[in-house]
């Protein structure tokens, strides 16, 4: 199991800020990237995937078109994500917002 930590602000800055919810999150090995259900579903195009670290749910970045890991935190409250990218590994918490490493 991968443990998280606060690592930096929006801006990669050295940040005092803590992250409640990274106590709870724990992940497993990355899932490999089956694409983003969303937009499988209205037929968009997804520029990176997220993982949500508290159910699974994969959906894409802030940068792709709908944004549906974001409007997954929006609806189900669940803030934190990590990168489903190959070989990415940080995380993010959409609450906080802070950057998130593995400990
Ligand atoms: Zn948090
Ligand atoms: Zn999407
Ligand atoms: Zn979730």
């Amino acid at each position: 199991m991968m443990r998280w930590k606060v690592a930096a602000d929006a801006r990669c800055a050295p940040t005092e800020r803590l992250c409640a919810h990274v106590a709870h999150a724990a992940a497993g090995p990355p899932a490999e990237a089956r694409g983003c259900d969303g937009c499988a579903r209205a037929g968009t195009r997804w520029v990176h995937l997220r993982e949500c670290l508290v159910c699974g749910y994969v959906g894409c970045c802030d940068t792709s078109p709908m944004g549906h890991a974001r409007a997954h935190f929006t609806a189900h409250g669940h803030p934190l994500v990590r990168s489903a990218q190959p070989g990415e590994r940080w995380a993010w918490c959409f609450h906080d917002e802070v950057l998130l490493v593995p400990s």
